[in-house]
């Protein structure tokens, strides 16, 4: 991993821990927090999976493509955040194309609000975010998103409509993912902020429901709590993380 010198992914972890954590202590309360700190998260990713990918097969991702956007997104509190606001802003843009994402949003969250992965899955629904085959929130697509990158297109298509198994997936791209995500976890937990991972609909929904959504989420409060991913053991989370720091 690209950490000054190549200490491995644990190295890696604590380095990027203690920049998340200097950057929330140094802009905990300018406005643009849920927006830098985002950005932190996928600059790093992008630069270390460009270095950890090199010399691997070409990917079929590409922009423009959502063949995989079946799955289930999970997201941190600023990645849903920053949705939110990404739709709130481009709302007038995309009322002149006929595209209302908070009406999708809301209509696909009364749909898979609450289910499991399994049943997710099982429903094989679309990401109310593709339009024409494309990611109207590329951009701003949440870690998960950026993580799962595939070098088989139609494998994704089949993995995606059930007619064969799982796309073969990059695993440069799902460790890089992974620790930057959990860095940022470590680096939420340890400001004192809700740091679970959320389904990405119901965060969405509830972010746009609730206009104080990012102030409770600053003062310390958990306004995502109902969107929290069950199968995530945050206790044990919390041991990981403490254990890695304190190596
Ligand atoms: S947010 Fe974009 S990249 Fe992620 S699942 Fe939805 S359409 Fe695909």
């Amino acid at each position: 991993m690209a950490t000054g010198e190549d200490n491995g992914p644990l190295e890696f972890f604590k380095a990027l821990h203690g920049a998340f954590v200097a950057t929330i202590r140094a802009r905990r309360a300018a406005p643009t927090l849920v927006r830098e700190l985002s950005a932190q998260a996928f600059d790093s990713f992008d630069g270390n999976v460009s270095i950890q990918a090199e010399g691997m097969p070409a990917l079929a991702c590409h922009e423009g493509c959502a063949a995989c956007c079946t799955l289930r997104v999970v997201a941190s509190a600023p990645e849903a955040l920053l949705v939110a606001q990404y739709i709130i802003a481009t709302r007038p843009a995309y009322a002149k194309l006929g595209v209302d994402l908070a009406r999708r949003i809301a209509d696909e969250d009364a749909v898979t609000r609450g289910l499991d992965e399994k049943r997710r899955m099982a429903l094989r629904r679309r990401c109310p975010f593709i339009e024409n085959g494309s990611c109207l929130v590329y951009n701003v697509r949440p870690l998960a998103c950026r993580g799962h990158a595939s070098y088989d297109k139609r494998a994704c298509f089949d993995a995606a409509t059930g007619r064969g198994v799982d796309a073969k997936v990059s695993e440069p791209h799902l460790v890089v993912r992974s620790l930057v995500q959990n860095a940022l976890l470590s680096a939420l937990r340890d400001a004192g902020l809700a740091w679970r991972l959320y389904e990405l609909n119901r965060a969405i929904a509830i972010a746009l429901s609730d206009p104080d959504a990012e102030k409770a989420w600053l003062s310390g409060a958990d306004p995502f709590l109902e969107a929290a991913i069950a199968e995530v053991n945050a206790q044990d989370m919390a041991a990981t993380f403490d254990a890695i720091k304190a190596s």
